[in-house]
C-alpha cells in the first residue's frame, strides 16, 4: 500500500518524505505525524470493509497504516490490538451514568496496550531490515517490544528502570530480549537508549521518539469507532462519547486522537469523541501545561506508584495537550490511594488493572462526582494494562485475607467475627 507519504512536524509543521527522517523534527524535536494519503486510501477502501473484516487484530486497519503486509499470521505478534469492550451494569450507576464501558487492553498478548505501538514499530523494521531494534521502557513498551520481536525472530535490546516490578522485568527476560536495567529512572533510559541507538546503529523505538509508535497506537481509536458504529446499527446514534484515557509520556492519548482525525478526514466519522486524559498528581506534567493553557510542557519531578506513568518529561506532551483540547476534553489528575480504589473497583467488575490501567477509572470517577459529564453521554474508559503486571500495588488496593487452621471450630470462629 502505498498511503504513507511522509511527516509532518507537530511544531513547526514542516514536512518530510518518508526516507528523509526517521525520529523527531530535525529543526526543534518535534513530534512528527505520519501523513497518510488520504484521497488513495478511499479509492482502495470504504468503512464498510474494514467494519465487515474478519481480521481479529490491529492489522484489520492495514490499509490505514504506513506499513505493508507483514505477514506472520497465527503468532502472538499478529494477535495485537482488537481488545474487548465490555459492558459494566452497576459500576457507572454509582456515578449517574448509564452508559459506562471499559475498553480492556489487558487482553493484548504481553498483556498491555503497548503491543499496538510495538508490532507496528517491528512491521517497520522489518520494511527498513533492521537488525535490532531497542526501546527504553518503564516496563511495557519494553515487555511489548520483546514479545512481538520475539514471535518473529527480531532482535531487541531493553532499557529499564532496575526498579521496575519484576513481572514486567521477568516478561522481558523470558522473551529472550537483551535487557539492561539502569541505576536511574525512566527518563534517564531514555536518553542512553537515543545515544546507544545512535552510535550503535540500532532501530529506536522510544515512546514520543518514533513516529510509528502513534500509528499503533491509533488503532485504539479504529475500534473504538468500530464499536461504536455496531452497537448503535439501526439506532438513532443517541449520545455524545467520552474516552478516558492513563497519561504518562502522552503517546497513547496522542495516538488515539491521531486515530479519530484520520477516521474523520476519510469521512467515516462524523464527530470525534472527547478525549479526556488523566494523570497521577506525583507525574502531572501535561495536566499542568493544559491547566495553564499553554503547549510549554515543565518537567517535574515524578513521584507516583503507578510506575507507567511515571515520567518527569512526558515525549509527546505538545500534541498530547492538543488531543484533549481539540476535542473539547479536558485533564484530570488523581492521587494514588485514588488509583488503588480504582483497582478495587475494576475488580469488582471482573477487570484486574495494573495501577496506570486503572488511573484512567480512577478519573472518570472525579469527573463524574465534579459534575463535569452528562447524563446522556456514553463514557468508554481504557484499562492499559493487567493487574497480573504488579502484584504488589494491586495487594495495596485490597485487604489481606484471613488466615485459619484448616477446621471448622477454626472457621466458624472466624466467621462470628
Ligand atoms: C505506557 C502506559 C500508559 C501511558 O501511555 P503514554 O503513551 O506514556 O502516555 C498508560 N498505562 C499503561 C499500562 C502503560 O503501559
Ligand atoms: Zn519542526
Amino acid at each position: 500500500m502505498g498511503s504513507f507519504i511522509g511527516y509532518r512536524c507537530s511544531i513547526c509543521q514542516h514536512e518530510y518524505l518518508p526516507g528523509k527522517v526517521q525520529y523527531n523534527c530535525p529543526h526543534d524535536g518535534g513530534n512528527l505525524d505520519v501523513i497518510l494519503d488520504y484521497p488513495t486510501i478511499q479509492k482502495y477502501v470504504g468503512p464498510h470493509q474494514i467494519l465487515e473484516s474478519k481480521e481479529p487484530s490491529l492489522w484489520r486497519y492495514l490499509p490505514i497504516l504506513p506499513v505493508s503486509e507483514v505477514g506472520y499470521y497465527d503468532t502472538p505478534f499478529h494477535r495485537a490490538g482488537y481488545t474487548p469492550v465490555f459492558s459494566t451494569p452497576g459500576l457507572g450507576k454509582e456515578y449517574g451514568i448509564a452508559d459506562l464501558w471499559i475498553k480492556d487492553e489487558s487482553r493484548n498478548p504481553t498483556a498491555s496496550f503497548k503491543d499496538r505501538a510495538s508490532a507496528v514499530v517491528v512491521a517497520r523494521a522489518r520494511e527498513i531490515k533492521a537488525d535490532v531494534v531497542v526501546t527504553a521502557s518503564t516496563g511495557n513498551a519494553g515487555a511489548a517490544l520483546a514479545g512481538m520481536a520475539a514471535a518473529i525472530g527480531q532482535k531487541a535490546v531493553i532499557f529499564a528502570p532496575r526498579t521496575a516490578p519484576p513481572a514486567k522485568i521477568a516478561q522481558l527476560l523470558v522473551f529472550g530480549a537483551q535487557v539492561i536495567l539502569v541505576d536511574g529512572n525512566y527518563d534517564s533510559a531514555f536518553d542512553l537508549t537515543i545515544q546507544a541507538s545512535q552510535e550503535f546503529g540500532w532501530y529506536c523505538r522510544n515512546t514520543g521518539y518514533n513516529p510509528f509508535t502513534a500509528e499503533g497506537k491509533k488503532t485504539a481509536a479504529f475500534e473504538i469507532w468500530e464499536w461504536w458504529e455496531t452497537i448503535h446499527q439501526g439506532t438513532v446514534k443517541p449520545k455524545k462519547l467520552a474516552v478516558f484515557v492513563s497519561v504518562g509520556d502522552g503517546n497513547i492519548i496522542s495516538g488515539i486522537h491521531k486515530g479519530f482525525k484520520d477516521l474523520y478526514a476519510l469521512g467515516w466519522l462524523d464527530r470525534i469523541p472527547r478525549i479526556i486524559g488523566v494523570q497521577a498528581e506525583g507525574s502531572a506534567a501535561i495536566a499542568n501545561a493544559f491547566r495553564q493553557g499553554t503547549e510549554e510542557i515543565i518537567p517535574v519531578s515524578a513521584n507516583t506508584l503507578a510506575d507507567s506513568i511515571s515520567v518527569d518529561l512526558p515525549r509527546d506532551g505538545v500534541r498530547a495537550v492538543r488531543a484533549a483540547r481539540e476535542t473539547n476534553g479536558t485533564y484530570i489528575t488523581v492521587k494514588d490511594n485514588e488509583i488503588l480504589g480504582a483497582i478495587a473497583a475494576l475488580g469488582k467488575a471482573g477487570i484486574f488493572a495494573e495501577p496506570a490501567g486503572a488511573t484512567s477509572y480512577a478519573g472518570f470517577v472525579k469527573a463524574a462526582q465534579a459534575g463535569l459529564l452528562n447524563s446522556d453521554e456514553a463514557v468508554l474508559v481504557l484499562n492499559t494494562g493487567s493487574g497480573l503486571k504488579d502484584v504488589k500495588a494491586a495487594m495495596q488496593a485490597v485487604h489481606e485475607a484471613p488466615i485459619i487452621e484448616p477446621n471448622m471450630r477454626a472457621l466458624k470462629q472466624y466467621m462470628k467475627k
